[in-house]
């Protein structure tokens, strides 16, 4: 019972702590491994892939207190059961993968409860990450010497990327990946709120803006700028994809060709990703922005699937809403009619997705059709938080055009756009 106070008191004053902080993760690769190092690392993976799969043959009885503990797990192999021995996996790391399973139990239920068909938990063909739960046991950054130890491991491995680590950040949890192109540790570091706000602050533009998001052009800003992408599957994966189709299920060249497909697979999701990256970084110089709520879950399944997942677009609410911890982020309901009224008029009318130009038919305001959604967003945006005292209280103060909301908002009215945004 002690100790469970104990670690209920931890939990409640990191939470505390927490919210002064911002989350972030630092991707670190794991450098020059020797073959030594390669067969540590695949042991690792190995064992991790063993226990899992154990305990999620029998759930029932395999999953309870000690399943931490275990030493050593029977596998099935085609031929018969063989015993398999963890040693490397430390008693963490175990905790790590039974707590992992928990979790996946507990979304399972909540799916269920949802009303959605859900199966039992699947055996892994091959575990890709480990968890690393406490920093300084699981494992333990030395900058100066640019080295990472891991639990279980004797020699420590020599890393790219700490630079990137700022020195006031408090490291936290890690998972250790393995990809096509290598293995990597991903760092949780934990830094000031004020101080990254304050960056942000130093570089602001005072406007408020609004985004549409589209299919043409992704990103449609209420300043007029148009910001588009496009990073397709590159014929180099096409034509692996076509070679794999020659080659014999699980023999050695197959698995050669797989390998290649996703380290092509990697470098594409990479790009996406470091794109995606640019992009919120200009959107967070903003005071204010205003978005659609998540429209792209239907886009997905409709006409445009292929385009959505090219540009690697649908992560973008999920950035915005997590940019809503350092900046004021208004999610507006996807069915405010925003391509159809007139932002000068407030006329309504219906206009088919293939005119890219809004002209109104009662006071023949025109404009890009995306633009002018843009705008009426921010307008529904502005609206929004008008009624919502909470949300005005955290607008930053030196954001000149939204600090009176309803001036900005009678601007908006009065028909002075486009642009003094
Ligand atoms: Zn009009």
């Amino acid at each position: 019972m002690k100790k469970a106070e104990k670690i209920k008191k931890t939990l409640k004053e990191t939470k505390g702590k927490r919210k002064n902080q911002v989350g972030k993760v630092y991707q670190i690769k794991l450098q020059n491994l020797s073959k030594q190092d390669e067969e540590n690392l695949n042991r690792l993976f190995l064992e991790a892939k063993w226990l899992y799969n154990y305990i999620v043959a029998d759930i029932k009885n395999r999953l309870n207190s000690t399943a931490w503990k275990l030493k050593e797990v029977k596998i099935k192999t085609p031929k018969e059961i063989e015993k398999r021995e963890i040693k490397t996996l430390s008693s963490q790391m175990r905790q790590g993968i039974v707590d992992r399973i928990k979790h996946s139990l507990k979304a399972l239920r909540k799916a269920k409860e949802k009303g959605l068909k859900v199966g039992k938990l699947q055996f892994k063909s091959e575990v890709r990450s480990i968890p690393l739960k406490q920093y300084g046991i699981t494992y333990k950054i030395s900058r100066d010497r640019n080295r990472v130890k891991i639990q279980g491991i004797k020699k420590k491995f020599r890393v790219l990327g700490l630079h990137q680590i700022p020195q006031n950040t408090e490291i936290a949890n890690g998972i250790l990946v393995k990809k096509s192109s290598g293995y990597y540790l991903y760092v949780t570091c934990y830094l000031p709120k004020n101080e990254v706000v304050e960056e942000i602050r130093r570089n602001r533009i005072p406007k408020a803006v609004g985004i549409d998001l589209g299919i043409k052009d992704q990103l449609t800003l209420s300043t007029g700028e148009k910001i588009s992408w496009y990073i397709p599957e590159t014929g180099r994966i096409k034509k692996l994809q076509k070679r794999l189709l020659k080659k014999q299920k699980g023999s050695n060249n197959y698995r050669k060709i797989k390998f290649l497909i996703q380290k092509e697979w990697e470098y594409i999701q990479n790009k996406r990703k470091d794109t995606l990256n640019k992009v919120v970084s200009h959107l967070k110089k903003f005071c204010l922005i205003a978005v659609q709520d998540d429209p792209i879950k239907s886009w997905h399944e409709g006409l445009f699937g292929r385009q959505v997942q090219n540009t690697g677009i649908g992560g973008i609410t999920a950035r915005l809403r997590n940019l809503a911890t350092l900046i004021p982020v208004v999610f507006v309901d996807r069915y405010t009619p925003t391509t159809q009224t007139c932002s000068k008029c407030g006329n309504r009318q219906k206009i088919p997705l293939s005119e890219r130009v809004f002209k109104c038919e009662v006071c023949g305001f025109e404009l890009d059709r995306d633009w002018k959604s843009a705008i009426e967003i921010l307008k529904e945006g502005l609206r929004k938080i008008k009624g919502e005292g909470k949300l005005l209280k955290t607008l930053p103060v030196d954001c000149g055009e939204v600090k009176p909301v309803e001036r900005a908002t009678a601007l908006v009215e009065a028909g002075s756009l486009p642009l003094k945004w």
